[in-house]
């Protein structure tokens, strides 16, 4: 643990949609900085926009984190002395907050209706001006304004941004950001019906849950200056704010897309919700490797992370703002070197899911065999089944004309599956190493490469054109189904 002061972050997804790789990042590097620090991560659900819900989007969420290790520290399902950690339930306290501005003369109460402010943004879009609130309720005196909304009369409360000056926000990985309070508006805070809207209720949240660092996705930096206004005019200390790099497309043109997702994992076996993953048969350990190094880094050379590792190791001062494309080639090649990193034991437990699924009764004692000829050369999870499925199957099937490789006759492609069959019917065992080195002389005498004649008996071993290595195979399957099925493949 480092000598940092103790960081109170949180991670605040709105449950509108699932967790994909962009926001598993925010909460990564959030969840890091607390550990490192010895302090606290909080789960928020920021739902105050209940119109783009999707129902399970919650659940979802938190599976997925689980699902990745990170787990919060305060939250939803272990709650915490600073809750509710549920935005929507906080309404009360946001409203009263809304008040307080308005008594201190930092907010007002606007009646402008509809019509009012849609003719308003028509005269200024004819004019070339920038559409913006134009303050006609700025200067109500409060009691008036009161007693308007006394008798029933509608209103929003709206903040009020100095007419003048400037107002300089510091990132702490993109320094400092200034704009002129002229292009602000007066924005809403506090809807008609009495619920906060997201800036608001997102300061008043993070300042009463002690919040010391607001780590979070770059589209939220244009609201930065008004998150700012809001926190200084109730005179609170500011977080350190930092705003974390862009997604692009694998191509590097462009932002990465949520839709564009479903249609890459049909194609490519590939997806940017972290849900999928699992499915698509990654490991968590690689997905978090490959995430973590998208927008910082330990230093210039490692590149395997374990969680432990990334704990030890994380900063600030390393996060990166540049913009990173999206590569999910290195997420192929962090999954492989971490399934080869496995315990054993640990790979069988992995791969039975996927064997279950596909239909295949597959025992973990069985997969406990076969499992070394995979765990090191699999890429996801779920080739174990494409690989060794032949493994559990009573028949392989295949199309006659594969066993026949190129450049080889019928007839010359079945004596050569005779003679395989009597030499293993000359051995004791079919063990690797009693196979090989006769199945090598055997392809010289017949004038073969060893490929060719190798070729054959995997076809008619396991029905597949890429298997596990072939001696190996063999070795594991029990002595009459070899026999069956070369007879099968003669046939
Ligand atoms: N609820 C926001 C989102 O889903 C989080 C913004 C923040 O972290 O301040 O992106």
């Amino acid at each position: 643990m480092s000598n940092a002061t103790p960081a109170r972050v949180r991670f605040a997804p709105s449950p509108t949609g699932y967790l994909h790789i962009g926001g598993a990042r925010t909460a990564l590097y959030n969840y890091l900085l607390a550990k490192q620090t010895g302090g606290q991560f909080i789960l928020l659900i920021e739902d105050t926009d209940q119109a783009r819900f999707v129902p399970d989007a919650v659940e979802e969420q938190k599976n997925s984190l689980r699902w990745l290790g990170i787990v919060w520290d305060e939250g939803p399902d272990v709650g915490g002395s600073y809750g509710p950690y549920v935005q929507s339930q906080r309404a009360e306290i946001h409203r009263q907050h809304a008040e307080q501005l308005i008594e201190e003369g930092k907010a007002y109460y606007c009646f402008c209706t509809k019509e009012r402010l849609d003719a308003v943004r028509r005269e200024q879009q004819i004019l070339k001006n920038q559409t913006r609130y134009d303050g006609h309720c700025r200067d109500i005196p409060l009691d008036e304004a009161k007693k308007r909304k006394a008798n029933g009369e509608s209103c929003v409360i709206r903040f009020k941004v100095p007419l003048d000056g400037k107002t300089t926000v510091r990132d702490d990985i993109r320094g400092d950001i200034t704009v002129e309070n002229s292009t602000m508006d007066d924005f809403i805070i506090l809807k008609t019906d009495g619920t906060s809207l997201y800036h608001l209720a997102a300061m008043v949240d993070d300042h009463l849950m002690g919040i010391t660092h607001v780590i979070r996705g770059s589209e939220w930096l244009s609201s930065l200056p008004r998150h700012s206004l809001i926190i200084r005019a109730f005179n609170w200390q500011e977080p350190k704010w930092v705003h974390l790099s862009v997604f692009l497309k694998p191509s590097g043109k462009g932002k990465m897309s949520k839709r564009e997702s479903a249609d890459m994992k049909a194609e490519e076996g590939h997806s940017i919700f972290v849900r999928d993953m699992e499915e698509l048969g990654y490991l968590p350990e690689a997905v978090l490797n490959w995430i973590v190094l998208m927008g910082w880094s330990l230093d210039d050379k490692t590149d395997q992370l374990s969680l432990e590792e990334m704990v030890d190791g994380f900063t600030l001062d390393r996060l990166n703002p540049s913009a990173a494309a999206v590569n999910f080639d290195k997420l192929d090649h962090f999954n492989g070197v971490h399934i080869r990193k496995l315990a054993p034991e640990s790979f069988v437990k992995r791969i039975k899911p996927f064997f279950d699924r596909a239909g295949i009764n597959a025992s973990e004692e069985r997969l406990r065999h076969i499992a070394p000829l995979l765990q090191e050369r699999v890429t996801t999870l779920d080739e174990s089944v494409d690989l060794a499925a032949f493994f559990f199957r009573d028949n392989v099937t295949y199309d006659a004309a594969q066993l026949i490789p190129k450049g080889m006759t019928a007839s010359a492609a079945l004596a050569a599956m005779q003679k395989t069959r009597a030499l293993f019917e000359s051995l004791n065992n079919l063990n690797h190493p009693t196979t090989e080195p006769p199945m090598r002389k055997l392809a010289e005498e017949l004038q073969l490469k060893p490929g060719q004649l190798f070729g054959i008996l995997r076809i008619a071993i396991t029905g597949q054109q890429v298997s596990p290595p072939l001696f190996q195979t063999i070795e594991l399957l029990d002595r009459q189904t070899v026999f069956e099925r070369i007879e099968q493949a003669e046939k």
